[in-house]
């Protein structure tokens, strides 16, 4: 698909960043183009409706890149969005999950009243890497009672293995081996 090679060709590579033997890979530059920010929502779309065709309520995004490219795509899929954030930032009654990170513990939390009983959840992440973060998303959506439908990111970096950690139904934009 040659929209996919015009978005990928905007993406950047970061040898030891954030720390030494990560090779990180910034999509950021998507953002700063109209053109190719639509084209990345008009692909993604076609790939949710085509992997996940069943009807969906919210999308919900992971703090932080998660908050950047969920919105649009709850947009265009006409329904709603949640973030799904780290401890603290958000107000009243809340439900949370804690996870096992590569260095220590974290926590992922959601308003309560956001994610209704029975209401069918896509879960939405820039990148999909040990698949720790979308594990715990998971398992904060159904602690809420809601139905897992699946799992978008833009990019898989497939060498670390996530999907063996990931929610089983999962598309990726981009997978790097
Ligand atoms: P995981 O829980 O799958 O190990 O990590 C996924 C989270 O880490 C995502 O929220 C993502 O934003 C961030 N992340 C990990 N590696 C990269 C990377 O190479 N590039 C970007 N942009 N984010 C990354």
């Amino acid at each position: 698909d040659p929209r996919l090679t015009a978005i990928s060709a905007c993406f950047t590579v970061h040898q030891d960043f954030p720390k030494k033997g990560v090779s990180f890979r910034n999509i950021l530059p998507v953002l700063r183009d109209p053109k190719l920010f639509k084209l990345l929502n008009d692909v993604s779309v076609e790939r949710i409706h085509a992997k996940f065709p069943g009807k969906i309520d919210l999308v919900a995004g992971l703090e932080a890149r998660g908050f950047l490219f969920g919105p649009s795509l709850a947009d265009r899929l006409g329904c709603g969005f949640v973030p799904i954030r780290k401890p603290g930032k958000l107000p009243g009654k809340l439900v949370s999950v804690d996870y096992e990170k590569e260095y220590g513990k974290d926590v992922l939390e959601v308003e309560e009243d956001a994610i209704k009983p029975g209401s069918r959840v896509l879960l939405v992440d820039d990148v999909l890497a040990t698949g720790g973060s979308l594990a715990a998303a998971a398992e904060l959506v159904r602690k809420c009672g809601g139905t897992l439908v699946g799992s978008f990111v833009v990019v898989e970096m497939a060498f670390l293995n996530g999907r063996k950690k990931a929610p089983d139904a999962l598309e990726a934009l981009f997978i790097y081996t």
